[in-house]
């Protein structure tokens, strides 16, 4: 046995292996020490090998999914080793020392699964892999639970923003690639060649060409090589359920990287909840896809403006229509989620519920199409998504004739197809219950023959059907000529078999196995008949999950009082009365009430510096702009009494350091590299918000670093910008940028109290209030005091020197700065020519590189 053990977990790699011995999967060697500490189960040990005892744990087979979870979910990979014959097969096959075959059936993965209690309902559950080629690089992505496919062609550079938008549960890369370290795992070379992975594609789908599906780059081919690779190595062999891949370019969607995410809480909070973010704030769906539908929609904004403007269409059509909304809301609230059930049929893991969740959902599916038929003046959206709901009559049909109404999860029972629907089940089942009716008539007669009142008939596992009597009114069964044969004396009870109750018994048995086996023969061909229509069962799914991510911001709009965003074509940004749907909903829920703020921005006024003091609400204007460009590209309406906004391409939020020091990184560095991506990388169609950046480092650098991206957002990028500061110094910038302007959030000290009024106004702050907030905050009156009596004491001494700001007003403009730095190059670089031992390539090659620095 240990010969095969090792073998299989030589096979398995660096997953553990659950290895299948009777009702158990064990584990054994370092796989059982690290199961057992991660699941909390007893460590135990088995035999020897090389001299030393072999740790071993074990779980239940038949609760082996809660185990598997818990390891899945602490990173882990398993193999699963079962046994792939019956014991008798293996006495049979070699004697009867024989030891059961086994095989690796499945690998399971984090990115691989497909049982439902396993997942979340509501995320979508990715496995990606990346490929790179010819300088391209591509990401094909999974989500296997609903066969979900999509390839995205990108760069080197937007990799990583990409791959944060997809949050996927596991990646995977060759060995060989550039990205392995953004991995979690790695696999062969040859798995991601771009000719294997076009072979791959074609053998998949079943085509001699790929043309059908769009146009693949050489990147993409080897990322959905790679993925399909994974995915049969992980179902071994057997090849995964994926729809035709859905093929977009980074281009199409805002531009949104990982550290913008995450400071814009747009799908986790800060706390790495789902709860807080932005969009469990709009979430009003009530599917399942619609959420996960919802989810990718936020994670992706348009860049679109006509497909912007479709979703939007549908979403306005069912806000202005009340009742239109609660229908199909109520309607869409009670299908099963026919995408995830045929994931698990897919996958060869489907049970007859999940045929029976595919009947109910298509059904309703079908009902809710023949409603929106009916409706006139159809958004185009809609008039598009209606007809998708409908044609599968036939299959509804079916399952509907061979179904019991509840399917149960488990066929090993039985009991799941209808009656009437095989005529041949229907008079096995009757031969069974006849069997049952003669075995309950049997003990009436075995009571009045033997005279013994508690005669039980009874059944189980070991004996089968049996008769049984106390122990004290046994001996009378017990003489040979009695009709009855002694089978088992407990404590207390005796048990009997008799001639005809066995033949009743094995009518009963055989009929049951019988009927056992007509009903998984349907079984399979019921599955085999959905899994034909797969393709277009997935977009039936599909276009339910739309209609509920429409309904469902309808419904958030409704009940906010949130408009729909006009878009521009020049980049504008103009907000009246924006909020900021989680800060608001956390201050309705402590009685306060959300001060709303506009913001306008546009080609000639594109950059607001705002001030005021801390607790005064610039952060939360600052994000809540940002949310509303990403809602209003996600075809959503957007908190705000009246909004319009030219497409942004990219989206950059970055904070201040000192916000982050909980997370213990190094944190001026981190603020300084990803300043320096925002510097790099917006463009003017772009929206940047930049919260107190320069603050974590010293006044002195922090005002001057400032000071200095402000300009160069100004000058260079020319985005539109919202930039909150403490430094009130940065105030001077608007004498020298001309489409900067001042803003502040206003307060006021009343009575001694700061009152903080979160209202945005136009100008500089009229003062700091830093003491103030330090009042709110409750440090002590001395402490108050004594810092009041310091800052008299630098005020007195700015008002003398000029202070902290003192000489910046004759510091050149950044343009000129920029110009004189170029100019300095180009010295730098001609005083570097010894021009005597030039060749004329090299003096024509420093041409070139005199040119490029000008
Ligand atoms: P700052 O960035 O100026 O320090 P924040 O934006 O973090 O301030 O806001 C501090 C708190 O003030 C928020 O947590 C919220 O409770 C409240 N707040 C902010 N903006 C508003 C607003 N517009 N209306 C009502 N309360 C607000």
């Amino acid at each position: 046995m240990m010969a095969q053990y090792l073998a299989l977990k030589a096979e398995a790699g660096d997953c553990l292996l659950f290895y299948r011995m009777g009702d158990f999967f064990e584990l054994f060697f370092e796989d059982a020490k690290i199961a057992s500490a991660t699941l909390d189960i007893a460590l135990t040990a088995r035999g020897e090998h090389d001299g030393e005892r072999i740790p071993m744990c074990g779980v239940p087979a038949h609760s082996a999914e809660g185990y598997l979870a818990r390891l899945i979910k602490a990173g882990h990979r398993v193999a699963i080793a079962d046994q792939i014959e019956t014991p008798e097969e293996a006495k049979k096959r070699g004697g009867s020392k024989a030891l059961v075959a086994r095989a690796i059936i499945r690998v399971v993965t984090a990115g691989t699964l497909t049982e439902e209690a396993l997942l979340d309902s509501r995320s979508a559950n990715w496995c990606a892999a990346v490929g790179e080629a010819g300088g391209q690089v591509a990401i094909a992505c999974a989500d296997i639970s609903t066969g979900r496919f999509e390839l995205i062609e990108t760069s080197p550079e937007r990799l990583a923003a990409e791959l944060a938008r997809l949050n996927p549960a596991e990646v995977i890369a060759s060995e060989a690639s550039a990205f392995a370290e953004a991995a979690t795992v790695t696999r062969s070379r040859a798995d991601f060649d771009s000719t294997a992975g076009e072979a791959r594609l074609k053998r998949l789908y079943g085509v001699a060409t790929l043309d059908g599906f769009g146009s693949f780059g050489r990147a993409g081919l080897a990322a959905a090589g790679g993925l399909v690779a994974y995915l049969e190595h992980t179902a071994r062999g057997s090849l995964p359920f994926l729809r035709p891949p859905r093929i977009s370019r980074t281009e199409a969607a805002m531009a949104i990287d990982a550290a913008t995410r995450e400071s814009l809480e747009l799908t986790v909070s800060s706390a790495g909840t789902r709860r807080g973010s932005l969009l469990d704030a709009v979430d009003r769906t009530v599917t399942g896809a619609g959420a996960r539908m919802l989810a990718g929609d936020i994670a992706a904004p348009l860049m679109d403006r006509r497909a912007i403007e479709t979703r939007l269409d549908l979403v306005q059509h069912f806000h202005d229509d009340p009742g239109l909304r609660d229908m199909l809301r109520s309607n869409l609230r009670a299908l099963p989620d026919i995408g995830r059930a045929l994931g698990r049929l897919a996958a060869g893991r489907g049970s007859p519920r999940d045929l029976g969740q595919l009947r109910d959902g298509l059904d309703g599916a079908w009902r809710l199409g023949e409603r929106l038929r009916g409706i006139p003046d159809k958004p185009a959206l809609l008039a598009e998504l209606a007809p998708l709901l409908q044609g599968h009559g036939a299959l509804i049909d079916l399952l509907q004739r061979a179904l019991v109404p509840e399917p149960p999860v488990d066929a090993g029972k039985g009991g799941y197809i209808a009656e009437g629907y095989d005529a041949a089940l229907d008079d096995l089942r009757d031969t069974g219950a006849g069997g049952r009716r003669m075995i309950a008539a049997l003990e009436a007669d075995y009571r009045g023959r033997t005279g013994i009142q508690a005669l039980k008939i009874r059944h189980n596992g070991v004996l089968g059907y049996h008769i049984e009597v106390p122990a004290r009114s046994a001996d009378p069964l017990m003489a040979p000529d009695s009709g009855f044969t002694h089978r088992q004396t407990l404590a207390g009870v005796v048990r009997f078999n008799a001639p005809d109750l066995h033949e009743a018994a094995l009518k009963v048995t055989q009929a049951g196995a019988h009927a056992l086996a007509a009903e998984a023969a349907h079984l399979e061909d019921l599955t085999a008949a959905a899994l034909d229509r797969r393709e277009s069962i997935a977009v039936t799914a599909d276009a339910l999950a739309r209609i509920d991510v429409a309904a469902g911001l309808a419904e958030r709009a409704a009940e906010g009082g949130w408009a729909r965003p006009g878009l521009a074509d020049h980049a504008c940004f103009e907000i009246e009365g924006g909020r900021h749907p989680v800060v608001e909903a956390a201050v309705a829920a402590s009685g306060g009430r959300f001060v709303a703020n506009d913001c306008t921005l546009d080609e000639g006024n594109r950059l607001w510096l705002v001030t005021g003091p801390n607790m005064g609400g610039k952060s939360t204007f600052l994000r809540q702009n940002a949310l509303i460009a990403v809602l209003a590209q996600a075809g959503s309406f957007v908190p705000a009494t009246a909004a319009r906004l030219g497409l942004v391409d990219r989206l950059f939020s970055r904070v201040g350091a000192s916000d982050n020091l909980a997370r213990g990184r190094s944190t001026f560095m981190v603020e300084m590299v990803e300043t320096a991506a925002i510097l790099a990388q917006a463009t003017p169609r772009s929206f940047v918000i930049l919260d107190e950046v320069g603050r974590g480092t010293s006044t002195y650098d922090g005002l001057a670093i400032a000071w200095a991206v402000v300009e160069a957002i100004h000058e260079d990028n020319r985005c539109r910008c919202l930039f909150a500061t403490h430094y009130h110094e940065l105030t001077r910038l608007a004498e020298r940028c001309e489409a900067l302007t001042l803003h502040h959030v206003r307060a006021r000290e009343w009575k001694g109290d700061l009152v903080l009024l979160h209202e945005l106004a136009g100008g500089p702050a009229d003062r700091s209030y830093g003491i103030a907030v330090a009042r709110l905050a409750g440090l002590p009156p001395v402490t108050i005091k004594r810092a009041q009596a310091v800052l008299d004491r630098l005020e007195q001494g700015r008002a003398r020197t000029g202070g902290l700001a003192a000489g910046l007003d004759d510091l050149p403009l950044f343009a000129a700065a920029a110009e004189a730095e170029a100019v300095d190059a180009l010295r730098e670089e001609l005083g570097r020519i010894d021009v005597d031992s030039l060749s004329p390539r090299e003096a024509l090659d420093a041409l070139y590189r005199l040119k490029a620095l000008a």
